[in-house]
């Protein structure tokens, strides 16, 4: 089934308010499994939007509109479809006696005007409105469906997921579908490079779907299957998951409600290891996040935000020699804040981050963006060099997220090594 959105309202138009109705209706059809094909937005004018119905009849099988059933002259997507239809408006007097009552709890006389907002299409259905006056209809012709629904968002949003979507599930079958998600998070790995991995997969994808999801400088896969029950679901998914899973490795750091920071404490808690944090430019962010993670106090031992050079002299033992020859963000000086931080902290293993975050302070050797990352281990120590872009926040998340991606690495494979 194709929908099509149409979005009526010239404040719309002229940027005063946001289309939240298209993002809200937009991510609840994605639920339901039905494609949008097409978004429209028009003014409150009757022949545009009539340009735009029309050209919605001839694309799609379901067409949506919000707005525009207010009681003003302004309001008219009623009207206009009906006349389109060539359907008459009929009152309805179960919504003509919700719109007095409305009024009435409120101590007020209902204003004439209003009595027009429970006409409805002739053969329509209506769609109850909890909240406000104007209530919605499901008109059926030729074979597709025309949702009608008020703009203002806290009414149609109720409308949408309380009667709507019972009449799109048994349009579409999916009353008895199941329809079941994973999402798949990889670090480490850019969003184009997990594409062109799992391109054939992709490309031949139906059930379960494929999408690509990038927050904040990771990249999520989106697995969606749909069945006839919940076991039914996953095995769909899981058997693609396994094929996605052969081909990125260990670059999936987890899955669903997964957290870089809950995993790495999970593995921290398996291996029975300790672990120390030095921070110079996230200034105690990978500490922050692996203290989110309850019971971590047992494998997490301190963190060091050591921002100045003396800090990192004093409380790690970063030697001044290399400070001076390397500078501050430097591998050198990276490994020494790890190799200190275990030391200090008596621990298993040690993460540091040493980096220009921004926005001054770049030269042309060392750029905004350019983080030292290390990881001290119980027989080894390395640094990796990042380049990040984009601004300060950008700089420390993904800073916190490579050093943390890094400790998740050493601890996946840590007994592989020491076997
Ligand atoms: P009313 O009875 O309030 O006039 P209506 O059904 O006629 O309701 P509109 O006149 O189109 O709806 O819009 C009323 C208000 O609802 C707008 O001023 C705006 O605040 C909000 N609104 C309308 N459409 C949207 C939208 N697509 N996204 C977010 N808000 C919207
Ligand atoms: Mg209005």
């Amino acid at each position: 089934m194709r929908a099509e959105l149409i979005s009526t309202g010239t404040e719309l138009l002229l940027g005063q308010i946001v289309n939240t109705n298209a993002q809200f209706i937009g991510q609840r059809l994605a639920k339901l499994g039905i494609d949008v094909f097409f978004q429209t937005t028009v003014g409150d004018n009757e022949s545009r939007l009539r340009e735009v119905v029309k050209t919605a009849m001839g694309r799609a099988d379901l067409i949506i509109v919000t707005g525009g059933l207010g009681p003003t002259s302004d309001d008219l997507t009623r009207e206009t479809i009906a006349g389109m239809l060539g359907a008459e408006l009929v009152m309805d007097e179960e919504s003509l006696a919700h719109i007095r009552d409305f009024f009435e709890i409120r101590g007020r006389i209902m204003p004439q005007i209003n009595a027009k907002q429970a006409l409805n299409i002739h053969g329509a259905v209506t769609i109850p409105n909890r909240i406000g006056t104007a209530p919605g209809s499901i008109v059926e012709f030729e074979g597709k469906s025309i949702v009608i629904l008020p703009g203002p968002p806290v009414e149609m949003r109720p409308m949408f997921v309380e009667t709507v979507e019972d009449y799109l599930r048994k349009m579409t079958g999916t009353d008895k579908a199941v329809i079941v998600s994973r999402v798949l998070k990889i670090l480490g790995m850019g969003e184009s490079m997990v594409e062109e991995r799992i391109s054939d997969l992709v490309d031949k994808q139906v059930n379960p779907t494929i999408a690509f999801l990038a927050p904040k400088g990771e990249a999520y896969i989106r697995l969606t299957a749909k069945a006839n029950s919940d076991d039914a679901a996953g095995e769909i998914i899981s058997g693609v998951e396994a094929e996605i899973r052969n081909r990125l490795g260990d670059y999936i750091y987890g899955t669903d409600d997964d957290t870089l920071e809950g995993v790495v404490a999970g593995l921290l808690h398996k291996h029975g290891l300790t672990a120390a944090t030095a921070e110079s430019c996230t200034g105690g962010l990978i500490a922050s996040r692996l203290t989110e993670i309850p019971g971590v106090s047992e494998n997490f031992v301190c963190g060091f935000i050591t921002y100045s050079n003396d800090a990192k002299i004093n409380m790690l033992g970063v030697s001044r020699d290399t400070l001076e020859k390397y500078g501050a963000v430097s591998e050198q000086t990276a490994l020494e804040m790890a190799v200190g931080a275990r030391n200090a902290g008596g621990t298993d293993v040690a993460v540091s981050v040493t980096g220009i975050a921004g926005p001054g302070g770049g030269t042309p050797e060392k750029p905004v963006g350019q983080v030292y990352i290390a990881l001290a281990g119980q027989d080894n120590a390395f640094a990796v060099k990042n380049l990040f872009t984009g601004d300060r926040e950008v700089i420390r998340w993904q800073s916190a997220n490579v050093a943390l991606n890094i400790l998740r690495r050493y601890l996946q494979h840590y007994n592989s090594q020491k076997g």
